[in-house]
This record gives structure tokens, C-alpha cells and sequence, in this order.
């Protein structure tokens, strides 16, 4: 059982890939640890399978699906999860928005006694206002109207214990809300905060679209004021 999973979903990542390759070895050599890649290609359009299996070829830890189709994020890690077999499993994007470096400091805080570690957002370069503001807006609407303590501007980066992975893979809700899900497993959860990257190449596999989607899937499955207002009418 390798000490570390390290979960990315890919989609129309081929140009970020071997540098994320790079530096998540980097920091696993530095800390020392075991570890085992767990990437999963969500129906992408480029070359990134390509670049999967040649990276493979050369690595025995790296394992990899090729999912049929684009099913999005949420399912994409959730079929990592199903084989990731690590004692631990870290889930991160794959355009290095996420900083690979910051797996120490989530390892160590681990240690320390929780279940969960989260990469919680000091500051975000993103793309656009727009984006930013939307997702702003979300973390703060959700956490007004349910009663999951969901932490705000907190994406899927995170480290988790074997025992949460084992709880969540036993979930079987198809519209998949992960970081809710996680929280509403419980245990002892902490956070480290971090600021946000550019992403290094092409662009956004979350449209406004699947975006919308991803939200309606957060709010109907933790909260009960949509099916309230109904009600009302
Ligand atoms: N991703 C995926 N399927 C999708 C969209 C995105 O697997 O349908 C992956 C993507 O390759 C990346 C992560 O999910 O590793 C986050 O996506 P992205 O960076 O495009 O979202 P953003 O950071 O803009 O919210
Ligand atoms: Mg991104």
C-alpha cells in the first residue's frame, strides 16, 4: 500500500501534464513517501491520452483510466477514488492551479491527527471577474442555505485518510457533489491555505454550462430550499 494516491482528472490537459509529472516527483522524492499516480482521461479531445501512456510506460507507479466519454470532474475523481488504493489519496488539477508543492504541508497537517486536509484559497489569479465572482457568490449562497458546514472558496485539492475514501466510495448519489460529501462524512477536518495559480496552459474544461450544472448539483442535494419554494407555490 503506497503512503500516497495522487488522483488528477484530465481533460484537454496533454500541455500541462508533463510538467505536473515533474513537479509532484519532485515533492514526493523530497518528502520521502511512497506513492502511486492515479489519472483519469475524461473523454479529452487532445493528445493527452498520448502523453498518458508514454509517461506511463516509463513509470510503474502511474496507473490510468480512459473514460468512454466526457463525463465531467466530479466523476472523473470519483472513479480515481474507486482505484486508488494509497493510505492516503490527494485529489489535484491538473493545469498546476493547484501548486503540487503545497502536498507537504497537507501531508504533514494529516499527521497531525485529521481525516481531511483541504487547500482552502487565500487569493485567486483567475482568468476572469466573472469566474471569480460566480464562485464567490456560490461558496456563499451554499453555505447560507444548508446545514453541511461546506467550507467556502475551498475547490477538490485536498488530502484525505483511507477511512474517508472507503465512506465516500460506498456513496451512491449519482450527481456527485464531492466536497459536500466529504464534509457531511465528518471526522476531524482542518484546512492550509494557499494562493491560487494561473492555469499553465490551454484553457478551462469548466464551462459556464457545466459550472451551472456542478452548483444546481450542490444546492438540490444539500439543501432543502429549492424543494421549500416549491412547496410555497
Ligand atoms: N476536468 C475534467 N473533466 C471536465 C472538466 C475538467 O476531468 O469535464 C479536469 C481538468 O482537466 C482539471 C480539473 O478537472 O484537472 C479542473 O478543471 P479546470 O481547471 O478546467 O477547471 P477550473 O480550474 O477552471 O475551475
Ligand atoms: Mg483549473
Amino acid at each position: 500500500m503506497p503512503e500516497i494516491s495522487i488522483v488528477v482528472p484530465l481533460y484537454n490537459e496533454a500541455a500541462n501534464l508533463p510538467l505536473l509529472y515533474q513537479r509532484l516527483n519532485q515533492v514526493l522524492s523530497t518528502m520521502g513517501v511512497s506513492c502511486e499516480y492515479v489519472w483519469i482521461n475524461d473523454g479529452s479531445k487532445d493528445n493527452t491520452m498520448q502523453v498518458v501512456r508514454q509517461l506511463s510506460a516509463q513509470d510503474s507507479r502511474i496507473k490510468y483510466l480512459d473514460l468512454s466519454r466526457n463525463f465531467g470532474h466530479q466523476i472523473a475523481v470519483t472513479a480515481g477514488l474507486e482505484h486508488a488504493t494509497g493510505k492516503t489519496v490527494v485529489v489535484i488539477d491538473a493545469d498546476l492551479q493547484d501548486p503540487p508543492e503545497l502536498i507537504q504541508d497537507l501531508h504533514q497537517k494529516l499527521q497531525e491527527g485529521y481525516a481531511v486536509v483541504y487547500a482552502k484559497r487565500r487569493s485567486r489569479k483567475e482568468e476572469s471577474w466573472l469566474k471569480r465572482f460566480t464562485a464567490r457568490s456560490f461558496y456563499r449562497i451554499l453555505k447560507f442555505i444548508t446545514n453541511v458546514e461546506i467550507p467556502v472558496d475551498t475547490g477538490d485539492y485536498r488530502i484525505m485518510d483511507r477511512k474517508v475514501v472507503e465512506v465516500l466510495k460506498r456513496m451512491p448519489e449519482h450527481h456527485r457533489f464531492l466536497r459536500g460529501q466529504i464534509a457531511w462524512i465528518g471526522f476531524d477536518q482542518t484546512f492550509v491555505e494557499y494562493d491560487r495559480e494561473q492555469r499553465q496552459a490551454g484553457e478551462t474544461g469548466y464551462t459556464y454550462r457545466k459550472m451551472l450544472h456542478f452548483a444546481l448539483d450542490g444546492i438540490t442535494a444539500f439543501s432543502d430550499v429549492p424543494l421549500k419554494v416549491v412547496t410555497y407555490f
